[in-house]
């Protein structure tokens, strides 16, 4: 006889009972929850976790005692995990059923339902209990399927079919107590944040029988809409037509087109059902859905789960249930994964249509679009001018795609990471794209890729771009709209009212301004200049600044981009109507403003009418081996004064302008790649004798605020004699990151995948904040930073401001501020609101 465990072994669900989720689990509570609310659920046991674990070690429960609860009726076994996302094994309906059960049912029911009802548990039983060939138990009901599936079950086992309900029980049990302890069930649940001892619960409930000569069936109902939210009552329900029971006349749940419904057959059933979904959803606060039997007219509640549901169905409905007190405004914030609303921000695949994918690659900038794909700027600048929706697809973006990415309404490269430019680019204009697409074969000169199953496409050919998650489909697919509703934006005011940490938008142009402000920013965090002179009037006066011999020629191509620039800084004050801006000096090499190939350096020799020898030339000496860490940002500033110059007077002039018509602007301006205190020294002599000119020229008075970018290690550690002379400090995390490990952010995606799987980095460092080196220095820099200049605002401006564990990391270290790309603030909004609750600093109440 074996040994049967000492404790409570099974508990039969009442009112009363001592049901604990974490003990039972989240169904058996959630099942007490439903009694209590005297809904009509049938008898109902549950084995609490010890029990389920002692099963799994071998010492089983009294099964005889078990099965004489119910006694005469079939039962189901159904997984009871602490957390509903953590899954468990499948449900097994119909424990009990064996030869005599059949006979009764063959006279009760009829033979068909008989066969069916044991055939489907043989089936199920020498699938998942006995672990036999699902190919021997595939039949369709039939007395011969039936027959031969009991044969084939003793011809596998050498034993007869199991006739005792107490041993079927034994063995149902049995197998699910493994299945969850198996390594693949235990992988898929650490997945979704289970501990690693996350224990099962199970729950053997009497089956309600869904047919009778009365009204019968089975089925699910809910009260909302699962892909919006919206109220509406949906769900299952087949049952037979009560006024002739032809198996033609399947019975649906509501009233529409595709014929008969329980609405119309018994609309005091159905009134009843959406009574008990109402009390349930106040009583369990939660949209939740209900399985249901009908047995000759009398319901049973089998189940309720909560309704499974979209992003944007997950902010309805937590916003309503706050907005009628079901549960509070902190419970509606947290129960939205941060995450989750950035599918909101775009268009998005129809969940509910299928796809056709070509290729997979990284998701580097959310949403869906579908277009004609074209393989070049220049002819996405083309399909833009004639109005046509077009993909750009390059192997990898440079800054002289710029043009033809605003042109597309999404981008594909073959190459590339997370940060790399077509990344960053893509982000800041909330355009979906995919980088590092491997699996296609791309072939720009004959303009077109190839598929890994051998499919051609070509220029013209239509796909989709889903950003979201990586996926290239062919065609156009069916899409959802963005979902900036009422519900959206009063969830994000609630979490701005919580939060304790400031979230700006990295924006460049007037179109990122205004998605910053749409998205309620609290202001600029990072403008970065050079990407105002991609536009094709500027890039040539850029270009002649770039060639120019003399000081004298060089003051002149300035003196054309300074109204240029004037004009684009009082836009940007202009939209963010006094909020701050922070505008950093001119950053990359100059060379990333030159052609690189021979034809348009053909082009540029015939825009400046110069010899194209001397164009060739000028390109070869202004090239670095290593422009990352070549003539860039302040070292630029340092040896052309001129520009930032410019660029100041501009940034002045546009804040007297800006101030006369609109709110007092006090503008930011930050120096980047900055490495020595005396480069700091150098450019702010500079920029406070613009500062003066432009107050003494145009008779007014402001101020401003210089800061320092700090993205070079040695900034970090030298940020105290830094913030000496710097009113903030800002973090540019991505090439602070580069530097950190020595890696080149536009290389990094080659190897990244690698890296990552075999657990060198636990994540992406481009993309999740290295909080343990990178991270180190930000709290060396910080810390020396505040020391030296107690007021000095510290922020990070990196990617990694619009990440999730990036954004904790900040918090704690106590910056003001993250900045992120415009489409990324209201994740980072979300989710500084959830740290301030789950981790409230002093003077604010726990939940
Ligand atoms: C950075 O380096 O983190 C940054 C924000 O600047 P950029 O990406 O323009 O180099
Ligand atoms: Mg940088």
């Amino acid at each position: 006889m074996q040994k049967h465990a000492d404790f409570a072994e099974f508990t039969e669900i009442t009112p009363s009972a001592g049901i604990e989720t974490p003990r039972h689990g989240w169904r058996a509570k959630c099942l007490q929850r439903l009694i209590r609310l005297e809904l009509p659920v049938p008898p109902t046991v549950a084995l609490p976790c010890d029990t389920v674990r002692a099963i799994a070690a071998g010492q089983m429960p009294d099964t005889k005692r078990l099965a004489a609860l119910f006694p005469g009726v079939l039962v189901s076994v159904r997984p009871s995990p602490a957390d509903p996302e953590w899954g468990g094994p499948g449900t097994v309906l119909n424990v009990g059923m064996n030869a005599a059960k059949h006979a009764e049912f063959v006279k009760t029911q009829g033979q068909a339902f008989a066969d069916a009802t044991y055939l489907s548990f043989v089936q199920s039983y020498a699938v998942h209990v006995a672990r036999l060939d699902p190919d021997m138990f595939t039949a369709e009901p039939s007395s011969e399927a039936l027959a031969a599936a009991l044969a084939a079950y003793e011809a596998e086992m050498d034993e007869e079919f199991p006739q005792s309900a107490a041993q079927q029980l034994t063995e149902v049990l049995r197998s699910m107590a493994r299945a969850w302890e198996g390594t693949t069930a235990r992988l898929l649940r650490e997945a979704k944040g289970a501990p690693a001892d996350a224990a099962l619960g199970l729950i053997v409930q009497e089956m309600a029988q869904a047919i009778g000569p009365g009204l019968s069936g089975a089925g699910t109902i809910q009260l909302i809409e699962a892909v919006t939210g919206a109220p509406q009552v949906t769900g299952r329900f087949r049952g037979l037509n009560p006024a002739n029971r032809k198996a033609e006349e399947t019975l649906y749940l509501v009233k529409d087109k595709r014929g008969h419904s329980l609405e119309e057959a018994a609309p005091e059933v159905f009134a009843t059902l959406q009574d008990q979904c109402r009390s349930c959803r106040a009583k369990l606060r939660e949209e939740m859905q209900i399985e249901f039997a009908l047995e000759n007219g009398s319901l049973k509640v089998i189940d309720a789960t909560r309704v499974n549901r979209s992003a944007r169905a997950m902010v309805r409905t937590a916003v309503t249930l706050a907005q009628e007190k079901i549960i509070s405004r902190d419970e509606a914030i947290l129960r939205v994964p941060p995450r989750a609303i950035s599918e909101l921000l775009h268009y998005q695949v129809d969940p509910r249509v299928p796809r056709d994918r070509l290729a997979r690659g990284i998701p580097a900038s959310p949403g869906a679009a579908s277009g004609k794909i074209v393989f070049s700027a220049a002819d996405a600048q083309a399909a833009a001018a004639h109005d046509e929706r077009c993909i750009l697809v390059r192997r990898e973006t440079a800054p002289e795609d710029i043009r033809g990415m605003h042109a597309a309404v999404a981008v594909l490269t073959e190459r590339g990471g997370v940060t790399s430019h077509a990344a960053v680019i893509a982000r800041g204009l909330g355009l979906p794209c995919i980088v590092g697409a491997s699996d296609l074969a791309l072939d720009l000169r004959e303009k077109r890729f190839t598929t890994r199953d051998g499919r051609v496409f070509r220029e013209g050919d239509v796909v989709t771009i889903d950003g979201t998650n990586g996926e290239v489909l062919a065609g156009a697919a069916e899409m959802l709209e963005p979902a900036l509703d009422e519900w959206f934006r009063t969830l994000l005011h609630w979490a701005d009212n919580v939060r304790d940490i400031g979230v700006r938008a990295n924006a460049d142009t007037p179109d990122d301004a205004r998605t910053a402000r749409m998205f309620e920013a609290e202001g600029i965090g990072l403008c970065r200049t050079e990407h105002m002179f991609f536009d094709e009037d500027r890039l040539t006066v850029m270009r002649e600044m770039i060639f120019a011999n003399t000081a004298k020629d060089r003051k002149v191509a300035l003196d054309r981009l300074l109204p240029m620039q004037r004009a684009d800084f009082i836009a940007l004050f202009d939209i963010m109507a006094g909020s701050p801006v922070c505008i950093r000096l001119f950053d990359p090499p100059l060379h990333e403003f030159l052609p690189q190939d021979r034809e348009g350096m053909r082009e540029l020799a015939e825009a400046l009418d110069r010899p194209l020898s001397e164009v060739t030339r000028r390109v070869e000496a202004l090239s670095e081996f290593n422009p990352m860490l070549g003539m860039r940002g302040v070292r630029l500033g340092i040896t052309v004064p001129e520009i930032y110059d410019m660029q100041a007077r501009a940034i002045f002039e546009a804040t007297v302008e800006a101030s006369r018509r609109g709110a007092a602007v006090v503008p930011e301006v930050m120096i980047p790649l900055v490495s020595a205190k005396r480069e700091v020294e150098l450019v702010k002599t500079r920029i406070d004798a613009v500062a003066a000119a432009v107050r003494n020229e145009l008779k007014a008075n402001f101020d401003y605020r210089l800061g320092v970018m700090v993205e070079t290690p040695r900034a970090a550690l030298r940020a105290g004699e830094i913030a000496e002379h710097a009113a903030f400090l800002s973090f540019g995390t991505n090439d602070l990151t580069q530097m950190t490990y020595g890696l080149s952010r536009d290389d990094a995606g080659r190897f990244m995948g690698s890296y990552v799987q075999q657990g060198v980095y636990a994540e992406d460092p481009f993309h999740v904040l290295d909080s343990d080196g990178v991270g180190e220095l930000l709290l060396i820099g910080s810390e020396r930073g505040r020391i030296a200049r107690p007021a000095v605002t510290i922020s990070v401006c990196g990617e990694h401001g619009g990440n999730p564990e990036s954004i904790a990391f900040c918090r704690k270290a106590g910056f003001d501020y993250v900045s992120c790309s415009p489409f990324r603030v209201p994740v980072a909004r979300l989710a500084a609101a959830h740290f301030a609750l789950l981790d409230p600093r002093e003077g604010r109440a726990a939940l």
